[in-house]
């Protein structure tokens, strides 16, 4: 029987969130023994808007735990209500969501959402919380291992793998080992949420709001459990910073002089601390692979350059992650020409919804363009139905960018 150093592990995961935990149960599933570290004890809270999209169901479901997730606290969301500069509102439904039958997306706080992913990636992979991993161990030129501290402690202590998945979220100590985490203010976006309590006229719907001052961005409300809501704003770090916007000051006045919102928040109460994250956009293209690694999620820069949503992504860059380690395994090549096989293959997966969102989130920035298609879809049940179509499939939602749609709305 083949022997293993105690500090001797097949995977390293350095960080516990979505892509992380993911990649942890892909990984185990597979027989291979992984270590999961976090700096972070679980349940721990994690800045997000907290909607989950279809691609993290459907990630759940191949992992066979997407039916225990009914058990946390969620809400279902069954549309979006979109909101125009000029203050026209419009709901898009999701399509193949039913309130019948209770098939919709989900808005689940993170605390409780990574801490479920967390636990059942607990059961398979050797797991260390409060473990804050601080450098890389290189063998020749392969990355071999992780340092870090034990927060308990103190104690230093040398971790060693075939491969290390960076997994670390935004300000990834992985890629910024690398030399990978640069701060590119037109590819990252800033983002602040608060939990509310008590707005009036919430729905089954998520909300995003096409707000004046605060374009290019939008405002959010996504409804929680128990009359809750997070609500947030977030907007290109670029454009803060040229037009020295103080998010969380123009946040608060949307929410009070806001012709569609003051009413609604008159008896709402603020429930949390305003937190606020960097995102970093699949805008720009990082490289996620080399000779003993590989990057996932936030640390590989994978978030939807339009919506901000990233959680879907990590874990379906896990998933690849896990098909693509997999193979280097049989035949123990970790090297980085064989692991461009991983990056090639969440690019061909993602990298086309990526572009086309990139090209919508330049396009929102042209006011009477939102003012059109929401004006427009607010009156026609044809043009909402399209839309709704748009957010399922990544085809159709290319046509958004076409010009001749916008055409062809001019003169519906
Ligand atoms: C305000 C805001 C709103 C958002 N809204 C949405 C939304 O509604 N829907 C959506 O899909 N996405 C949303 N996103 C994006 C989403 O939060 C991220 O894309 C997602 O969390 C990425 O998951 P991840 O596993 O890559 O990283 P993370 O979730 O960031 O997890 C990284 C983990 O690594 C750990 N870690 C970090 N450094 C170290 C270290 N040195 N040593 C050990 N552990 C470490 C952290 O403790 C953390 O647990 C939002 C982001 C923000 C900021």
């Amino acid at each position: 029987m083949e022997t293993r150093e105690a500090n001797q592990f097949d995977v390293i995961i350095v960080g516990a969130g979505p892509g992380g935990s993911s990649a942890a149960l892909y990984l185990a599933k597979k027989g291979r023994n992984v270590l999961l570290l976090d700096k972070a004890v679980f349940p721990r809270d994690k800045v997000c808007g907290d909607a989950m999209g279809t691609r993290a169901v459907a990630v759940l479901r191949e992992l066979g735990i997407a039916q225990e997730m009914e058990n946390i606290k969620h809400e279902k969301v069954y549309g979006v209500v979109f909101s125009s500069p000029k203050r026209k509102l419009v709901q898009i439904p999701f399509p193949g969501t039913d309130p019948k039958t209770g098939k919709g997306g989900y808005v689940v706080r993170r605390e409780l959402f990574d801490d479920f992913l967390f636990q059942n990636a607990k059961k398979k992979a050797v797991t260390r919380e409060n473990f804050l991993v601080t450098d890389l161990v290189w063998k020749n030129d392969f990355v071999v291992g992780i340092k870090g501290k034990n927060l308990e402690t103190d104690q230093e202590e040398e971790f060693h793998a075939k491969v290390v998945i960076g997994a670390d979220g935004a300000n990834s100590i992985v890629a910024t080992k690398l030399g990978l985490n640069k701060t590119l203010p037109k590819h990252e976006c800033i983002a602040l949420r608060v939990y509310y309590e008590n707005i009036s006229g919430c729905s089954n719907n998520i909300e995003i709001h096409f707000v004046d001052s605060l374009l290019p961005g939008y405002f959010w409300i996504f409804p929680l459990e128990n009359n809750t809501a997070n609500v947030g704003v977030g907007m290109i770090t670029h454009e803060i910073r040229k037009h020295k916007v103080t998010l969380e000051k123009a946040m608060f006045q949307v929410i009070q002089n806001d012709p569609l919102f003051k009413e609604r928040f008159k008896n709402a109460k603020v429930i949390s601390d305003v937190k606020g994250w960097r995102l970093p956009l699949g805008s720009y293209h990082r490289k996620a692979h080399g000779n003993g690694w590989i990057l996932v999620g936030d640390a590989a820069a994978l978030i939807d350059p339009f919506s901000g949503e990233g959680v879907g992504n990590a874990m379906v860059s896990a998933r690849v992650a896990g098909t693509v380690l997999e193979q280097a395994f049989k035949t123990n090549d970790f090297s980085e020409s064989f692991l461009k096989q991983y990056e090639d293959g969440i690019w061909k997966e993602l990298g086309s919804e990526l572009k086309t969102s990139y090209q919508l989130q330049r396009m929102g920035r042209i006011t009477p363009l939102l003012n059109l298609v929401i004006g427009k879809a607010s009156k026609s049940k044809e043009i909402r139905e399209t839309i709704s179509g748009m957010i399922a499939n990544e085809n159709a939602k290319h046509s958004l960018i076409n010009p001749l749609f916008y055409l062809k709305l001019l003169f519906a």
